[in-house]
């Protein structure tokens, strides 16, 4: 540990401040990533939809526009080195009458314009070859090969596993509670002490005006926006290859119809502006109205269970952009407002920031070795299983502990030797799908319970 100083204090380890993290350990100076929570990815990160975007749903012209194609396309060549999976199944974003065909006309035009001239206006030859189960009644499409969906849990994790690998310090259950400058000096209180850096960049996601307003500023405050989500049993991914996006309207994207790298079916989000960022509930209506949304998207759906529900809140501010501030005098970046596209835009977001704040003090110098290099295990559901890997698999590698996910005991003893080892249910959850499948723990809930209790023991002892 780091017991002096750091040139960089980056607040917030949801994807955006992982990837930061990440993106500093590639240069020469002392970095810790602080979170308040047990866990990375714990905050608007842990509940989204997964899909990479292009960038070409997003204004033209903006900074969001740039970051998240950057960040779309560092995604795809960084990723699978990472172990990431990335299916990049394509999205197609149905119009159902006149009025939506003339609105997708105008958006692929528009996006022709702006650079993204791979989507193109496919009719509905084309979009029933892609997917015949889709409700009856599509006019038109745009198709675009380069959406992909991506595992949204892993994707932070990888990050800051990488960042930690490569010196920066991560720093968990840290909630920074004050702040004050000292001769140019950043001092950040945390329960278990002050933290000293040169720089603060805070990644405080839906929290972010918070953490903005203990360094003094006070330029924007959070609008949490909830979208809930059903998850679909696996049974149902035979029925469709491809996301498939409604046409959006200027305030809201819509629902989506996506399976997932975990071999679900996914339906959702609703868009509903709240005024808690921690009123992470769904609601029977959220439901009901998805429920409607995909069975008129998907019929078949219907015939298929539900796994779970779930929801996220997205961390929007008093403005629909990326609100990413440089404070050069006060040596603060803020990156907030990161709303709908950070999953994608991260790395982007990470190149972004890091220039910007490289300029602030010194000259900010890359290491001269090669970043040493870390891999997550694949959790997507159409990698080989543990004991499909090698032809004499570990013992721990037999031992089904999860029947609905094919989790094994020696990826749950993975995650616990793991330098960022999970400390709650939820965490343990994320990095294997222990207890995420069909009967959602009802089964394997008491014996991973009783894993992780005695993991936590162990590093307590
Ligand atoms: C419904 C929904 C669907 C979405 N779909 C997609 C999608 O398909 N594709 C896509 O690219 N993006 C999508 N997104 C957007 C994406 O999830 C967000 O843009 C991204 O997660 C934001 O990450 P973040 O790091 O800024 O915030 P967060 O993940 O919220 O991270 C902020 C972190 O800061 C910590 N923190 C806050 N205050 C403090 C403090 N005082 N001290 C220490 N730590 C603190 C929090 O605990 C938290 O962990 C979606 C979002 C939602 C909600």
């Amino acid at each position: 540990m780091n017991s002096g100083q750091y040139d960089f204090a980056v607040i917030g380890a949801g994807v955006v401040g992982c990837a930061i993290a990440r993106e500093l350990s590639r240069y020469d100076c002392q970095t810790i990533l602080i979170e308040s929570r047990s866990d990375l990815g714990d905050g608007a990160s842990k509940g989204n939809s997964a899909v990479l975007s292009t960038g070409a749903d997003t204004p033209f012209g903006s900074l969001e526009c740039r970051l998240v194609a950057r960040g779309h396309a560092r995604y795809f060549a960084e990723a699978p080195s990472l172990g990431l999976p990335i299916l990049a199944i394509g999205s197609l974003t149905v119009a159902w009458n006149s009025d939506q065909l003339a609105m997708l006309t105008s958006m692929h035009a528009d996006a022709v314009a702006a650079g993204f001239g791979d989507g193109e206006i496919v009719g509905p030859d084309f979009i029933y070859a892609k997917t015949p189960r889709l409700a009856r009644g599509a006019v038109a499409a745009i198709w675009d090969p380069h959406e992909a969906i991506v595992d949204p849990f892993s994707t932070p994790l990888a990050y800051a596993l990488d960042a930690v690998e490569n010196d920066v310090e991560f720093r968990h259950s840290s909630p920074v509670t004050g702040a004050f400058r000292n001769s140019g000096i950043w001092h950040l209180e945390t329960p278990a002490g002050n933290i000293r850096t040169g720089t603060v960049i805070n990644c405080g996601g839906l929290w972010a005006d918070k953490v903005d307003s203990l360094g003094g500023f006070s330029d924007f405050s959070s609008r949490p926006r909830r979208g809930q989500f059903i998850v679909y049993d696996k049974s149902a991914r035979s029925l469709l290859d491809v996301v498939i996006k409604p046409v959006p309207t200027p305030s809201y994207r819509g629902v989506l119809v996506t399976p997932t790298v975990f071999g679900n079916v996914l339906v959702g989000p609703t868009a509903e502006d709240i005024d808690d960022p921690d009123d992470w509930r769904t609601t029977h209506e959220g439901l009901a109205a998805l429920r409607e949304a995909a069975l008129r998207i998907l019929p078949e759906l219907g015939a298929h269970e539900v796994t779970a529900t779930y929801c996220g809140v997205r961390p929007g501010t008093d403005r629909a952009e990326y609100r990413i501030i440089p404070r050069p005098d006060a040596s603060w970046v803020s990156v907030a407002g990161i709303r709908s596209t950070g999953l994608s835009g991260a790395l982007g977001i990470a190149e972004h920031v890091v220039a910007l704040a490289s300029g602030f003090g010194s000259h900010l110098a890359r290491k001269s070795r090669e970043p040493r290099p870390i891999r997550v295990p694949s959790l997507c559901s159409l990698d080989p299983r543990p004991w499909e890997r090698t032809a004499t698999p570990a013992r721990a590698d037999l031992e089904i502990v999860c029947h609905c996910e094919g989790t094994t005991l020696g990826q749950i003893e993975s995650a616990f030797a793991s330098p960022i080892p999970p400390r709650s249910l939820k965490a343990l959850k994320r990095r294997t799908r222990a207890t995420f499948g069909r009967c959602q723990g009802f089964y394997c809930g008491a014996r991973v319970r009783m894993l992780l209790d005695e993991a936590l023991a162990g590093r307590t002892a």
